[in-house]
């Protein structure tokens, strides 16, 4: 995280703990080469692909545009990850559940989940404006994106951040375009053809800045 996040979440977790949850982060920064293997591995099927209820889906009975539509629900294209900021985090209860066991889906954070009572507690502070700077970016479901109770957000930093992403530059890095800021080559994203033709739409209903 960023040295403000860091600094704001280890106060979350202080307050967390006296009320006997054990928050920790279980995903946080994540570089452009990570989210494109991550999407790029589930575009080729090597990554499961699920539905909203966690069935895993074959991508042999589906043409570009709805794998693609079925991805983005659960992965961000890469570069436009709020991973990729340093100012938001997936979080867990880990005095309930493991890291290892933890499988970040809706079930986990609901009333009877492990994560549930954290869950409710990080809400009602969020709702307050009281969780030290953190918010939910996918609280609800917009029709993009599905909801992560699990995905916290540093308001002050990201807000900077996301000023910065915007299609253009996010097109070039899908076409396999150098990476200016460290100089390297990389790998052109999955279904590029498929992300050009919707790319106004696709935009609009998943990239949440
Ligand atoms: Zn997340």
């Amino acid at each position: 995280l960023t040295a403000g996040s860091g600094r704001a979440f280890s106060r979350l977790q202080q307050r967390a703990k006296r009320q006997g949850f054990d928050l920790r982060i279980a995903s946080s920064y994540r570089d452009y080469e990570r989210q494109l293997a991550i999407f790029n591995g589930k575009v080729s099927g090597q990554r499961p692909v699920t539905d909203d209820h966690g069935l895993v889906l074959s991508r042999a009975d589906c043409a570009a545009l709805p794998w693609l539509l079925r991805i983005l629900r659960f992965s961000a294209l890469p570069g436009v990850s709020r991973h990729h900021w340093g100012s938001d985090c997936d979080v867990f209860d880990a005095a309930r559940i493991s890291r290892d066991s933890l499988q970040l889906v809706p079930r986990e954070y609901d009333a009877q989940g492990p994560c549930g009572a954290l869950s409710q507690w990080l809400t009602e502070q969020i709702e307050r404006d009281d969780a030290e700077g953190f918010f939910r970016p996918y609280d609800r479901d917009r029709g993009g994106v599905a909801p992560e109770p699990w995905h916290l957000s540093y308001r002050p930093d990201a807000e900077r951040f996301a000023r910065f992403v915007n299609r253009e530059e996010a097109l070039m890095l899908w076409r396999g375009r150098l990476l200016h800021e460290v100089g390297k080559p990389t790998q052109a994203v999955a279904l590029l053809a498929t992300i050009e033709e919707h790319g106004e739409a696709l935009w609009a209903r998943f990239v949440v800045l």
